[in-house]
């Protein structure tokens, strides 16, 4: 029977860059009608900075033992696949038990077990694929037919590949998983993407939701047509979709001053003269490394904001930890340990992005018309890169050297590639523009992708 207030359950795996689009899709449900429960761990719960109060929106937490200092790293994907099991099943009983029966369970990306869940409870489901739908047709395509060719050529640099609806792909291009090298994590990654594939090819029904937008990929969008993606992003903050505050975050991280002096900082600076440097929740980098993004920085004379994180293991940053021009690039920039990534991006004196490209700062990024510097390092991000390089021209990937290190100097070029008079800088500023106006336009009312999810919660609604 059709129920007029659906019940959506959504649940992420427990990283930043899973919760924060996730948070945004369950603000955008409930914005037109809809109830969520919204499932984590109590530990990502608790690092969330701004816990979103939305009337409708409920969080249910289950524990992982981090909360009480137990470390969890890839390899744990496993336990956390088992818990979260564990945890739907309880929730969807107790929520029947209440009167609340869940009309719909939103999973997110290595958590395919939740499908098989869903399907158990003879409730829908649909999967949250939270990198751009490029990224999922190449899974797709490795699993069905181009496996053999990608492996077998994987460690060769020359290598390139078209596959249907997608550009031409080189080894750099191509997610990491397939010519990395971490293997443990890797092969759990590559193992919960296929198992993700398989169940959606069993359902009669499939439901996708991307977040990107219909005019971002159009062709990647339709590529693999069982498949039937639906793209209802860009999810980033919906303050940012509605022009008011790009505050309304569900930023998590350290900021355990609260310090929001940098938004001052930002303000006494000239329009688009700001170098903002923040690599995700994930990536670190070797002292060397460091040193060369320091030294590029200094000498590129530019403002910068650099978001450094603290050491997860809670232990003070040591002396050794310490850059050796820490004065210096304190007086030309600003250090922080974590801020308010999308109200940074959305501010008038921000020039441009060196990034890691995690798709959630690439599309911020791209919403927020700023041009980006690219500097990916595993999963998805060298696919986003060549996506914000060559598809849609916002942007500049570092060359590493023959040590995998990026120089100061290769650092220094980009920036005044991307940020200075040249042709190619302007252009890119102008393709920038235009991407943050195609983003708005995707997100206002009736545009595609407010209408795409207003389909698929009427589609719930209907009972898929
Ligand atoms: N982020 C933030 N403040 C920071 C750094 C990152 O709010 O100082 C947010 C950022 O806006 C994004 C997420 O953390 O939503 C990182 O996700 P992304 O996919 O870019 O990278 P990941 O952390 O998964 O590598």
């Amino acid at each position: 029977m059709a129920n007029p207030h659906p019940h959506f359950l959504i649940i992420t795996f427990p990283a930043q860059g899973h919760i924060n689009p996730a948070l945004e899709l369950a603000k955008r449900l409930i914005g037109v009608g809809a109830d969520v429960t919204f499932a984590t761990t109590i530990h990502a719960k608790s690092r969330l900075v701004k816990n979103p109060t939305v009337d409708g929106l409920r969080f249910s937490t289950f524990s992982d033992g981090q909360e009480e200092g137990v470390k969890r790293g890839p390899n744990d994907l496993p336990v956390f696949q088992r818990l979260a099991s564990e945890n739907l099943s309880e929730l969807i009983m107790a929520s029947a038990n209440e009167g609340r029966p869940i009309s719909c369970l939103i999973y997110s990306i290595l958590i395919p077990g939740a499908a098989e869940l869903a399907r158990s409870f003879n409730i829908p489901s649909a999967f949250l694929w939270i990198q751009p739908a490029t990224v999922l047709d190449i899974y797709y395509y490795y699993f069905n037919g181009f496996g053999d060719l990608i492996r077998s050529k994987s460690s060769d640099p020359s290598f390139s590949i078209e596959l249907p609806g997608l550009p031409s792909l080189s080894r750099q291009g191509l997610p990491s998983f397939f010519v990395g090298s971490d293997q443990n994590q890797e092969n759990h990654a590559l193992a919960a993407f296929q198992k993700h594939l398989e169940i959606l090819e069993q359902e009669e029904n499939p439901k996708v939701l991307v977040n990107t937008f219909d005019a971002l990929e159009p062709e990647a969008l339709r590529a693999v047509e069982k498949l039937k993606l639906t793209a209802v992003g860009p999810l980033v903050p919906s303050g940012f979709s509605d022009g008011k505050d790009a505050s309304d975050t569900p930023s998590g991280g350290d900021l355990s001053d609260g310090s929001r002096d940098y938004m001052e900082w930002l303000k006494s600076k000239p329009e688009s003269t700001v170098v903002y440097v923040s690599f995700g929740s994930i990536s670190m980098f070797s002292m060397q490394q460091m040193e060369e993004i320091a030294r590029g920085l200094l000498e590129s004379g530019r403002p910068f904001l650099w978001v450094i994180r603290a050491k997860e293991n809670g232990e003070e940053n040591k002396e050794e930890d310490k850059l050796s021009c820490q004065e210096e690039l304190e007086k030309q920039g600003m250090l922080i340990q974590w801020c308010s990534q999308m109200e940074v991006l959305s501010h008038p004196s921000l020039g441009c992005f060196v990034t890691h490209c995690g798709w959630n700062s690439s599309i911020e990024s791209l919403a927020s018309g700023v041009p980006m510097i690219a500097f990916p390092q595993w999963a998805d991000q060298g696919t986003n890169t060549k996506l914000i390089k060559d598809v849609w021209k916002t942007g500049v990937r570092l060359m590493v050297n023959e040590e995998e290190i990026v120089t100061s100097d290769e650092l220094k070029r980009c920036l005044e590639l991307v940020m200075g008079d040249g042709e190619k800088g302007q252009e890119m500023r102008k393709n920038a523009k235009k991407w943050k106006i195609l983003t708005k336009e995707a997100l206002k009312e009736g545009g595609s992708s407010h209408k795409n999810l207003k389909n698929f919660v009427d589609e719930v609604i209907q009972g898929y």
